[in-house]
């Protein structure tokens, strides 16, 4: 998976782990270990590349955004996946959470509603080898049944509530982690299936751009 150009980046990459999310208190060694791995550079358009690093979102184009590291690391360690799970992601994107997760976990089925991210993520993910993640061009605010239940689903888009339709895809015991409320602030539900029902607490503010879809914004 490496080559001379991810070599470039690797001391930003280490920098980017060792202060943006160990010095801010994320400290599990399986996390810290995919940050390190995951070439960020490659997910984000050539004109951004030398800021892929940074601590900040970046545009990805079609007015969409790959997250701050920081916030990509905070919602992994939410899902506390211990390496046998099958995640859901909603909201593909560049590929690069996706790519975070197949570290992480054992299967990673992540879905995109703009065609045109789905092919680019799609693409960048074969080509750095990433076999466990599986990605689909469709609504993810219904989830993607056809491979449900799921332990851990990641939802990186702002909903106005945490869809039902996904609550139901959760297997015993699994968790739903998204970003809901409006449109300058949301805050990060977790949600778990326990004994068949559904406890929920609320973790910390975000500002992520709006879930589409049937359970997602119609007008934002
Ligand atoms: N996880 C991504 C990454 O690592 O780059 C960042 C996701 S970006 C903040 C939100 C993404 O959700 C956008 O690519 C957007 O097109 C997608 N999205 C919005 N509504 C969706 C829906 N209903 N189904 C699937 N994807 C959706």
């Amino acid at each position: 998976m490496e080559n001379n150009q991810s070599d470039r980046y690797r001391a930003d990459r280490q920098e980017m782990v060792k202060h943006q999310i160990a010095g801010r208190g994320l400290k599990d060694e399986r996390l810290l270990a995919a940050f390190e791995a995951v070439p960020r550079h490659l997910f984000v358009p050539e004109e951004y590349r030398h800021q892929a690093y940074a601590d900040s979102p970046l545009p990805i184009g079609y007015g969409q955004t790959i997250s701050q590291p920081y916030i990509v690391a905070f919602m992994t360690h939410l899902l506390d996946l211990k390496g046998h799970e099958r995640v859901l992601e909603v909201g593909t994107g560049s590929g690069y959470q996706a790519a975070i997760l197949a570290h992480l976990a054992a299967e990673v089925h992540t879905v995109e509603i703009i065609p045109e991210l789905y092919e680019q993520a799609r693409r960048v993910l074969a080509e750095l080898g990433y076999q466990n993640v599986h990605c689909h061009l469709a609504d993810g605010s219904l989830g993607w049944p056809e491979v449900a239940p799921y332990d851990s689903i990641l939802v990186t888009a702002a909903a106005p509530a945490a869809p039902q339709t996904l609550l139901n895809q959760l297997a015993e015991g699994g968790r739903l982690v998204i970003p809901v409320g409006g449109r300058a602030y949301q805050e990060l539900e977790v949600w778990q299936r326990v004994k068949g029902k559904f406890k929920q607490r609320t973790s910390l503010g975000v500002a992520f751009v709006p879930l589409r879809g049937k359970h997602g914004w119609r007008v934002w």
